[in-house]
């Protein structure tokens, strides 16, 4: 089974840029004598999607594919050291000291480890049993499963920061990984995301970087991306060993919050109605000034019957008629001749501006007051 669309922007505009003829089915397993009648080459096509750059693989992987899957470099001295630097600098920049953390695909648990020693909780995540159990005999907490969207429904915000070491190359679906990141990360909670560099194999010509395990090759650009756009902050970017990887911090962005705008667009009607049903009752005539997108906007949405009239220093406006509210725009001007006792700014942009012309220029005396969110406030 293959797909036919980018893997991070669904786009179908995609063109193959390698094609090799023999490739291993995958390259983590050596086989025993008994397997290799059956074991055959396969053909590996690497594509590049016309719209986002991302480089990646359209092959599908079987599901049980990380079930048995163990890989391990922490055995090495010079690994040791980076995860140990790595980790230090990510605990001292955010203050994560006593923090609780998910490492997603943690392998032999050797990162969660480290994270553990330093006095952190560590949630070690791994979809491999044998790797689980790995973890277990070091002491650590384990779950499996694929982190992504409602995949740890118990587990929603609880986490202070994730952690991905060499793991989003693997994943089918990285825009539901960044989901299911933030789906557990506390509010302003942060991730340190690693991935073998595309930019490396590039410089390098290094044909062998490609192979059927790893579905995306990540160049920082895209990598970036692939978090911008899924509300997270990219906080850092860095090539690290020796430029083998890729590696972003990325910190998770707050949604905007729309709710008092559908509040206010409500309350608007009644503000206005109640600020000129009083002005009205006292025999007070009320002038609006600013024909803009706003002004023609709200006055759509209120009552406008007791308007004495609509004012605005564009000339090009004078003489026309806002839609719905059916308001002829008049000429500032028309202050001095046909003089009124309260004014409503709608034009915020320009409310200090009008303010000083409407007092020296125009002499008004009366009462100014402006539209603000739900609200007419006066000045
Ligand atoms: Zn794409």
């Amino acid at each position: 089974m293959k797909r036919s669309s980018c893997r991070i922007c669904g786009s179908s505009d995609l063109d193959q840029v390698v094609h090799y003829k023999k490739a291993p089915r995958n390259i983590e397993r050596l086989l025993e004598s008994a397997f290799l009648v059956n074991d055959k080459p396969i053909e590996l096509y690497v594509y590049q999607c016309r719209t986002c750059s991302h480089v990646q693989l359209l092959d599908q992987l079987e599901d049980e594919y990380y079930e048995e899957y163990l890989m391990s470099h922490s055995h090495v001295k010079k690994m040791q050291q980076f995860q140990q630097k790595q980790a230090t600098d990510f605990l001292q920049h955010f203050g994560l000291k006593d923090g609780y953390f998910f490492e997603a695909g943690c392998g032999d648990g050797q990162f969660s480890i480290i994270l553990k020693d330093q006095g952190c909780r560590v949630l070690a995540n791994e979809p491999s049993a044998k790797a689980r159990k790995a973890c277990e005999e070091k002491g650590l907490k384990t779950v499996g499963g694929y982190l992504g969207r409602g995949a740890f429904p118990d587990m929603r915000e609880i986490f202070d920061a994730v952690v991905a070491r060499q793991v989003l190359e693997h994943v089918p679906d990285p825009i539901d990984f960044v989901a299911g990141m933030r789906e557990i990360l506390k509010e302003g909670g942060v991730g340190l995301i690693e991935v073998p560099s595309l930019e490396q194999a590039i410089e390098n010509n290094r044909f062998f970087d490609f192979f059927p395990d790893h579905l995306s090759y990540f160049s920082s650009s895209v990598l970036t991306n692939l978090f911008s756009r899924n509300m997270f902050e990219v906080i850092r970017l860095r090539r690290a060993m020796d430029g083998e990887y890729n590696e972003v911090w990325v910190k998770k962005a707050l949604k905007p919050d729309l709710g008092n705008i559908q509040e206010a667009a409500h309350s608007i009607v009644g503000a206005f109605r109640e600020f000129l049903g009083r002005e009205h009752a006292v025999g007070r005539k009320t002038a609006i000034w600013g024909a803009g997108a706003k002004g023609v906007l709200t006055l759509s949405m209120v009552d406008t019957g007791s308007v004495a009239y609509l004012i605005d220093l564009d000339p090009v406006k004078k003489g026309r008629y806002t839609p719905v509210s059916h308001l002829q725009v008049s000429s500032p001007d028309r202050l001095l001749s046909d003089p009124v006792d309260t004014v409503i700014i709608t034009a915020l942009a320009y409310k200090d501006e009008i303010t000083r012309d409407l007092r020296s220029k125009y002499l008004f005396k009366g009462k100014i007051a402006y539209l603000t969110g739900g609200k007419i406030l006066e000045d």
